[in-house]
């Protein structure tokens, strides 16, 4: 058999416009029926943090849908008092009805453990899927909130066109944020699923016979096209700075010599994480929403 050489470019952008036009019509409808817009906190803990370039453009995103974007700055002298200041916004913010969601600046500053969040933010709330009532939800197969990204790099595979279902799936990276939650979406959803990670004694023998590789490693060209199955489909979620430029885990020339199609970096997943998380606001927003009215209407009777 003849392989392609060049796999398709699954772009990320037009289908988060398309995600983010679906939000902003939500939104719209959302204000007029409550009387204001869904607000989103993106709390950080001092405004130098290496990922307020990230929470600045969800701010921008925010803006650009309607959503009330409002960034919390956490103060605080020392670790101690910023971690009772972080645990105190988080408790007035899902008291808040005001707010429909919490993110919280990662990673933490030094001497902040994730339990100062976990411990603080209303799950309800907790639109990236971090607190652990989520994680369990997505472990059991229920439905909760799922990490952006996590759900991005489905998206964008189910978005590809491959089927899952029977597929042989492997995932590089085993993280809470995003390799593990991958990999429970990709077994729910019917692929025999392999996880490795910085253990796995010879990555290549694994993703050789994968149809869909989905690679969440922060490790610059880690897989490359000699390790891939031809015309496998392959998400490449890592972000890395190489001499000034943004590259993904992927080394996307040898690569795209093998592989069906595949994700760029930047422009594939990155984008639609964004998006995805917008629309994850607006569903908490509704929710809570119908909670408070059925909640009412109980009261009334
Ligand atoms: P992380 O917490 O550092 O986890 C990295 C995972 O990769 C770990 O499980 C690690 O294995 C594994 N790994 C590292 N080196 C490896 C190797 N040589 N071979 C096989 N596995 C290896 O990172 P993360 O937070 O999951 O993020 C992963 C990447 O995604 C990063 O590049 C990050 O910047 C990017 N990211 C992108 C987005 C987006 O929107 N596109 C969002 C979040 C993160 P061990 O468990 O054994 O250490």
């Amino acid at each position: 058999m003849t392989i392609q050489a060049g796999a398709r470019l699954l772009e990320g952008a037009p289908i988060a416009d398309e995600i983010r036009a679906g939000v902003a019509r939500d939104v719209a409808a959302f204000t007029a029926e409550n009387g204001h817009a869904p607000a989103l906190a993106v709390v950080v803990c001092g405004r130098s943090a290496p990922s307020m370039v990230y929470l600045e453009r969800i701010l921008k995103a925010c803006a650009g849908v309607g959503i009330d974007g409002r960034l919390v700055d956490v103060a605080g002298d020392d670790g101690a008092a910023q971690a009772a200041g972080l645990a105190s916004a988080l408790r007035t913010l899902s008291a808040d009805d005001t707010v429909a969601g919490i993110i919280v600046q990662m990673p933490l500053p030094k001497g902040i453990g994730i339990r100062t969040v976990i411990d603080a933010i209303d799950p309800a709330k907790d639109i990236d899927g971090i607190h652990p009532l989520n994680a369990g939800l997505l472990r059991l197969g229920f439905e909760g909130f799922v990490p952006a990204t996590a759900h991005a790099a489905l998206e964008m595979l189910q978005r590809s066109g491959a089927p899952s279902e029977g597929a042989e799936a492997v995932v590089v990276g085993r993280s809470p944020v995003v390799g593990m939650p991958v990999a429970f979406l990709l077994a729910k959803s019917g692929a025999t699923t392999t996880v490795c990670h910085s253990k796995t004694r010879d990555l290549a023998a694994h993703t050789r016979r994968a149809d869909i590789v989905v690679v969440a490693a922060g490790q610059p060209g880690l897989v490359t096209g000699a390790m891939l199955k031809p015309g496998a489909v392959v998400i490449d979620v890592g972000i890395n700075v190489v001499d000034g430029q943004i590259v993904g885990d992927v080394d996307l020339a040898s690569a795209r010599e093998v592989a069906g199609a595949i994700t760029p970096v930047p422009g594939g997943v990155g984008p639609l994480t964004n998006a995805l998380l917008l629309a994850h606001l607006v569903r908490a927003a509704q929710r809570q929403a119908a909670e408070r009215s059925a909640s009412a209407v109980l009261g009334d009777a």
